[in-house]
């Protein structure tokens, strides 16, 4: 370690022997069969901040000083005795690390390659436990120290300084804020990197570069979310969308040996992401946050091997020839002996002339711990009269001083299930307002006032409300598909036994046998989740599907 070395390391809120469990001789010696011996000597780095595609090292003699660079000092994290290992999920993902390894003292460690240490984690159960218990932690850890390779200037009033939190939050990677309404020297900061008041929210990235006002895609290239995939083989299976359906196919493919590439616009966990917390998930009696489900589902995909490319969208499916190929943000094409489409649907947004000037600063259209932290102890305003808006009330009556829920119809009961109708009962914070529609937005940078009309009575109310979810039904992501595979009616994509023999015989189906449960009029291009017609719209279907998929998608590789 050098003098410059802060000697304290950090207190960890997890129990240290998960963050950095010791293996036992027998569990180091079945790491050993696929490493090799490395002697190391006092100061020697091993990892630098920002290396791409780590390696793994398992301590046998000596000790190596995980530390943290700040500016000419470093930060001492932990110190790993022999029997410790490195790595977080940096690992898994092939994405760049935020520490420094060093070692203290000569010493020896086994160093793993980090393909063979995915191959570790798929094939020896015991160690695949320990590694990604302690490699999660460590990335928890990482979180809830707010130390990473990102900071964020902004305003929690900006709705881009929303957006962003919202995508580094759900991608799980670490950063820390500051706020412009708060942090008096943040000026010193803005000043030194020469950016101005119309530049925030501003992206500080590694250190280095300065974005601002950065789009999600700017950002993941920056962080290099993306670097360690290659775009041009030939995938057995790509898979559009990373929500509940996506991920499950995911999961299933890669666990069964196919070469699987995810495009995901946004982040991991789709719609169900933003669900503050779901209660009939089965297996969870008390619910999980869609945040950690997905979270979950992510680092299971990432285990079996499956590549996600994030914060890029499929913009074409160039169907007219095989391999098919889908083309990422009109740029490069990957191409793909099998498909599975598993786009979602978008929530339905309220017909209102000003509406965009107030998404994101008043608008909503997810009801997470952000959104819920900017109306504490005000009043709120929930639209819609299904599930989502159900639990979306019922979680932001926990912090808002008052939720209208507000329907068109006469009542939930033929929309929401019992139990939550139940909720809502019973949460005196909750009022219903029934057949009332929003007919105007006013406010500024900020939404403050709404008006709305019971088309019963006919009268029209402002009430000084500066926070609406709106919760109203979907539309399915399909436009970008254009023609290949054959639509319902509001845009969503027919499968299997739903094809009439005309729409096969229009879409020139070339097949004897007849689509598979789940495929769309064209072969090998599969349907799953929010996006295909006729799908139930739960997180337990949309995994479900994603599964039953890629079982007819070993068949149609094998035709
Ligand atoms: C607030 C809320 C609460 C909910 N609560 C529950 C609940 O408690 N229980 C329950 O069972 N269900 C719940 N649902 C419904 C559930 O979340 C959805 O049914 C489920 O997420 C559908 O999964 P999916 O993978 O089909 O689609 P989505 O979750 O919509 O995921 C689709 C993904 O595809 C991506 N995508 C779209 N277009 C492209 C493109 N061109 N290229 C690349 N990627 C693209 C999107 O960014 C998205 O991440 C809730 C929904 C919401 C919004």
């Amino acid at each position: 370690m050098t003098d410059t070395t802060t000697p304290v390391p950090l207190t960890f809120a997890s129990p240290v022997d998960q963050v950095f469990p010791t293996l036992t001789t027998e569990q180091i010696a079945r790491v050993a069969m696929h490493g090799q011996v490395r002697h190391v000597q006092r100061g020697e780095v091993l990892i630098e901040v920002g290396e791409q595609t780590p390696r793994f090292f398992v301590v046998t003699a000596g000790h190596i000083a995980i530390v943290r660079p700040s500016g000419v000092t470093e930060d001492l994290v932990a110190v790993l005795r022999p029997g410790q290992f490195t790595g977080e999920v940096t690992m898994l993902s092939g994405r760049r690390g935020f520490v420094r390894l060093r070692a203290g003292e000569p010493g020896e460690v086994i160093e793993v390659e980090r393909e063979h240490v995915l191959a570790l984690v798929q094939t020896d159960g015991e160690l695949s436990e320990i590694l990604l218990r302690a490699f999660i932690l460590r990335r928890v850890e990482m979180i809830a120290h707010g130390f990473g390779d990102v900071v964020l200037v902004g305003s929690s009033h900006s709705a881009g300084t929303l957006r962003i939190q919202a995508f580094l939050t759900r991608n799980g990677h670490p950063y820390s804020t500051i706020d412009l309404d708060r942090d008096a020297g943040v000026q010193d900061l803005l000043d030194r990197f020469q950016v101005t008041v119309d530049d925030v929210p501003v992206v500080i990235c590694r250190g280095e570069v300065v974005l601002r006002n950065p789009t999600n895609g700017q950002i993941a290239d920056c962080l290099g979310f993306n670097e360690a995939i290659d775009h041009t083989q030939v995938r057995d299976l790509v898979i559009v969308g990373a929500g509940p359906a996506g991920l499950s196919a995911a999961v299933y493919s890669a666990s069964e040996g196919l070469d699987v590439l995810v495009l995901e616009t946004n982040s991991p966990g789709g719609q169900a992401g933003s669900s503050s917390k779901i209660e009939n998930y089965l297996g969870f009696p008390t619910g999980i946050s869609g945040q950690d489900l997905a979270a979950r589902a992510y680092t299971q995909a990432q285990k079996f091997g499956a590549q996600l490319i994030i914060a890029k969208s499929a913009t074409q499916l160039v169907c007219d020839r095989k391999p098919y190929a889908i083309a990422i943000d009109n740029g490069p094409r990957v191409p793909a002996r099998a498909v599975i489409i598993a786009t979602g649907a978008e929530y339905r947004r309220l017909s209102l002339e000003n509406l965009a000037q107030f998404e994101g600063v008043g608008v909503y259209y997810g009801a997470t711990f952000v959104e819920a932290q900017l109306c504490g102890g005000e009043e709120v305003i929930v639209v819609g009269g299904g599930n989502s808006a159900g639990q979306a009330a019922v979680f932001l009556a926990r912090t808002a001083r008052r939720v209208h829920i507000l329907i068109r119809s006469g009542g939930l009961a033929a929309s929401m299930s019992r139990y939550l109708i139940q909720r809502i009962e019973e949460t005196p914070g909750i009022v219903l307002r029934p057949h009332t529609i929003i007919t105007a937005l006013e406010g500024g940078d900020h939404l403050e006032r709404v008006r709305w009309r019971d088309n019963q009575t006919g009268t029209s109310e402002t009430h000084a409300i500066r926070h609406i979810f709106a919760m109203t039904g979907a539309v399915p992501n399909t436009r970008w598909l254009e023609g290949c595979v054959a639509l319902d009616a509001q845009g969503f994509i027919k499968t299997g036994p739903d094809l009439s023999p005309e729409e096969l015989a229009a879409a020139r189906w070339p097949l004897a046998r007849a689509p598979h449960l789940l495929e769309t009029s064209l072969p090998g291009v599969f349907a799953v989740g929010d996006v295909r017609g006729g799908n139930i719209k739960r997180v337990a279907s949309a995994v479900g599907e994603g599964s039953i998929a890629v079982a007819f998608v070993h068949q149609v590789l094998h035709e």
